[in-house]
């Protein structure tokens, strides 16, 4: 049986600021999700809240990129706005910016990951998979976190002790630069002969990202889907920060949920995004369905891990990967250090760099002042600097 997960995320609205969405708003999400597997449209699925943004996790038949499943999902966000709105709740509609997608919201505002799987395949008897979700950061968040549990034997002992995740792995990065409505601007890199070069384009999370990872071993099998579109790029200027989600598969042909979750507890990532989406600070991994109540928005990630059974079910039950004791020292260094940057304001590599900013109104001040900058040519009299030709013999 065919089965494809699809996770769309969407920022409709938020009670008092950037914070999460209401009651009412996620009461209308479940009960929309309820009526969809009541009506045959989806196997199985469940909202939920990272900061400010609501996910659609789905289970169906109908394959990636579905209009079905993606037409759902819109109207589910739209009807969540209609509650936002009425609420008078902060950004009613924030993330929905085309007026009618032509059944893919991919391109229209929310952030989506789909990955489809053969649930009969003999190598992959139990299917388990996490789904994470980022708020008040971009899709580069997951660059150096995936590419640490994927390629880097200092986070992820698996890659040597797996015969199978030794393999390695097939990386589509894709370069979020493009703006383009008909295509998009992709390169594979196989790890690990192309480490180095994945890294080079890496390191540059503003504008690459990692889109899939597929296994070596089983190229037909898709580990990693991450929602790697950027906001500013459909709406043209700054809308809200793009909070991506991103699909992992695990266990088996794939490294396992304490493998990929180490990087997010060692590194403290510094990423773009935070009050405005216009600063850096670190990403702090948290419990699902928690607010964004910190200064300056401090970034978010929540990770749920799950278990779908052989006809596509899976929420009978899961794991909060980050909402349990393990976090808490983690969380209490990464506020520590996210302090330390705002201490710093908005000085330097605190705030986002030139490109992000690009979209915001600084650029607009700089425009104002660059007509009156003036160039100075007379610079011997200027500095009373006196050339060599000048100077008294000794
Ligand atoms: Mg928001
Ligand atoms: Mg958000």
């Amino acid at each position: 049986m065919r089965v494809t997960m699809s996770v769309i995320k969407a920022d409709v609205g938020s009670i008092g600021g950037h914070t999460k969405p209401s009651s009412a708003m996620m009461a209308r999400a479940h009960d929309r999700i309820a009526s969809a597997v009541k009506d045959g449209t989806l196997i199985d699925g469940m909202a939920t809240y990272t900061g400010d943004d609501i996910a659609l996790l789905m289970s169906h038949t109908h394959g990636e990129g579905a209009a079905k499943v993606h037409d759902f999902a819109w109207d589910t966000f739209k009807s969540i706005t209609e509650i936002a709105a009425k609420e008078g709740n902060y950004g009613a509609g924030q993330d929905l910016l085309v007026d009618a997608p032509s059944g893919n919201v991919k391109g229209a505002g929310p952030a989506v990951v789909e990955i489809e799987m053969d649930r009969d395949a003999a190598h992959r008897p139990a299917e388990a998979f996490l789904v994470f979700a980022g708020d008040k950061c971009a899709p580069g968040a997951y660059n150096l976190p995936l590419y640490l549990s994927f390629c880097d034997p200092m986070h992820n002992g698996g890659l040597l002790l797996s015969p199978v995740l030794h393999k390695g792995f097939t990386f589509t990065v894709i370069d979020m630069d493009h703006k383009s409505r008909d295509s998009d601007r992709v390169i594979e890199l196989n790890v690990p002969e192309q480490v180095w070069d994945l890294a080079t384009l890496l390191r540059d999370p503003d504008r690459f990202a990692i889109e899939k990872i597929h296994s070596r071993a089983h190229p037909e099998e898709q580990a990693v889907s991450v929602a790697a579109t950027r906001l500013h790029n459909v709406a043209g200027k700054y809308t809200g920060k793009d909070d991506p989600v991103a699909l992992l598969r695990v266990q088996a042909i794939f490294p396992a949920p304490e493998e990929v979750v180490e990087p997010w507890a060692t590194i403290h990532q510094i990423v773009t995004g935070d009050c405005r989406g216009s600063h850096n600070m670190p990403i702090m991994p948290v419990a699902i369905n928690t607010a964004v109540t910190g200064p300056y928005c401090l970034p978010l990630v929540t990770c749920l891990g799950f278990s779908m059974d052989k006809e596509g079910r899976f929420t009978h039950d899961y794991v909060d990967f980050f909402g349990n004791p393990a976090w808490d020292q983690v969380r209490l260094d990464i506020q520590k250090k996210a302090l330390e940057f705002r201490r710093q304001g908005f000085f330097g590599v605190t705030m986002a760099s030139q490109a992000e900013l690009s979209y915001t109104g600084l650029a607009e001040t700089m425009e104002a002042l660059d007509s009156s900058f003036g160039l100075r040519t007379d610079m011997a009299a200027q500095t009373g600097v006196v050339s060599s030709d000048a100077k008294d013999p000794d």
